[in-house]
């Protein structure tokens, strides 16, 4: 574990600033306007004029988020003897919803404004009595509880009895694969199943770019535990999961844990904690960690007449374990990197004295898109040959770029502004020394580095 870990729930490594700060409302915009720019994120059907509150991820945009599910996938699955993982069907019938309670509970309460027909989400609005689209007073209908679930029909004939779901969360596949994984993999509790994939909620409002999607991917792991560790397995998720996102790069007072209120809590849930970040418009929830007691294995047992148990040969007791759930929103916290990395600042301009403005992404090298960006001084054939060998050299290992067009110094910037860690400038002292150049995004520093040593001057700046 890190210093930066907390002990506790309620408590983050360092205080939390109780005058709750707000975000800065202008990096919103700015970082929207680079995810366009840049290649991170077009709004879906563009060319159609959108689709609202879809997006669609672009070059850099697939890369990065790859890389968080990546980076999650690691630390959750790869780097674990206890979890093991799971890819489970999107479409699922109704008996799954029926039994997890989603078809009776998965609501939120909507209510319309009758003065300019805006429809809203009650438990959203900073003051349910008044309008924000039109400030109307007292103008919202009663509260409807509308149901988030995406249903369709499996097969040629629309109807009853061909009703499916589109899961809005990953979590129920672990449940109903309890018993297969428990039988195949030799685990016993304290164990998880771990999955990273899309879900899909009718949300009443999406919005704030793709912090709220109706289409969007998640990262869920359910750690099944003997009945009496829940409360020390809750804690221990909280802490790991808050030390996740620090190790990878997001500033401590960018993040907080936040345990809920009584009234908060899901129909599931006997404790829940959030893992927060300071969105531009205020502290908003990047993941929760839930303990979710024996509900879900109990309804499913009951629904499906299977035993979902586990029997503890050693002890000689059969019991029904309970389940601690770190869900986490993938593209959510893509957000939440992209602004947590973003960074204008003053330099001195490479190579001269003046001072001129650079962007960079500031990103963790898990995170970042590409690792390498591989640039030869100029596009003549002798620089180019080497340069497509280191670039061979490299790819195998990283992903990286290639550029050979405009001056050094803009495509410099160029990959500060795309958050790619190192640059590799081929030159014509290359064809002489056989070494290139590598820089440094956040100290802008140059090192020339043999071409036979290259891979093992960036692996450890790189793998960390
Ligand atoms: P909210 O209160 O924001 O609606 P939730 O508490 O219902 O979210 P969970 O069901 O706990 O969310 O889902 C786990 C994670 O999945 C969330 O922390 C979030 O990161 C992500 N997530 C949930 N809904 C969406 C959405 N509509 N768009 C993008 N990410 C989402």
């Amino acid at each position: 574990m890190s210093d930066a870990a907390p002990t506790t729930a309620q408590e983050p490594d360092e205080p939390v600033d109780p005058t709750d700060p707000q975000g800065d409302p202008a990096l919103f915009d700015t970082v929207v306007n680079l995810c366009k720019r840049r290649g991170y994120v077009f709004p879906s059907a563009e060319i159609y004029g959108g689709f609202r509150s879809t997006y669609d991820y672009g070059p850099l945009g697939a890369l990065m988020l790859r890389n968080v599910k990546n980076a999650w996938w690691r630390s959750m699955v790869q780097l674990r003897a206890d979890i093991v993982g799971l890819d489970a069907a999107i479409l699922s019938p109704p008996q799954v919803w029926e039994a997890s309670g989603h078809l009776q509970n998965f609501t939120d309460p909507l209510v319309d404004c009758r003065n300019c027909q805006e429809r809203f989400r009650l438990d959203k609005l900073d003051d349910p009595n008044v309008c924000p689209n039109c400030g109307a007073k007292e103008s919202f209908t009663e509260a409807r509880q509308f149901n988030l679930m995406f249903k369709t029909y499996a097969g040629p004939v629309e109807g009853s009895g061909t009703e499916v779901y589109l899961r809005p969360e990953t979590a129920q596949g672990m449940f109903v694969n309890f018993k297969n994984v428990l039988e195949t993999s030799r685990k016993k509790p304290p164990f998880g199943i771990a999955q990273v994939g899309k879900s899909f909620r009718n949300e009443i409002t999406p919005g704030n770019f793709v912090f709220r999607t109706r289409e969007f991917e998640q990262m869920e792991m359910e750690y099944f535990v003997p009945p009496d560790e829940a409360g020390k397995w809750y804690e221990y998720w909280c802490a790991e999961r808050y030390r996740w996102y620090v190790d990878l790069g997001i500033p401590t007072h960018l993040l907080r844990l936040r345990a809920h209120d009584a009234d908060e809590l899901s129909h599931y849930s006997s404790g829940t904690s959030d893992v927060e970040f300071l969105f531009p418009w205020g502290w908003d929830e990047l993941e929760g960690i839930a303990n979710r007691t024996d509900y879900d294995l109990r309804q499913h047992a009951a629904h499906s007449g299977e035993r979902l148990e586990y029997f503890d040969q050693a002890a000689g007791e059969r019991y029904v374990p309970h389940v601690i759930e770190p869900a986490a929103g993938a593209t959510r916290t893509a957000m939440a990197f992209l602004m947590a990395a973003y960074e204008e600042e003053e330099v001195a301009r490479e190579g001269q004295g003046q001072g001129e403005a650079r962007t960079v992404l500031r990103f963790h090298p898990r995170i970042a898109p590409y690792k390498v960006a591989v640039l030869p001084l100029s596009k003549k054939p002798e620089l180019s040959g080497p340069a497509g060998e280191v670039l061979a050299q490299l790819q195998p290992h990283y992903m990286c770029d290639y550029d050979e067009t405009q001056a050094i110094g803009r495509r410099y910037r160029r990959q500060d502004e795309l958050g790619t860690p190192f640059c590799v400038t081929i030159d014509f002292d290359t064809l002489n020394d056989n070494a290139v150049t590598v820089r440094d995004r956040d100290t802008m520093a140059q090192d020339r580095v043999p071409i036979a040593g290259l891979l093992e001057h960036l692996r450890p700046r790189l793998e960390i």
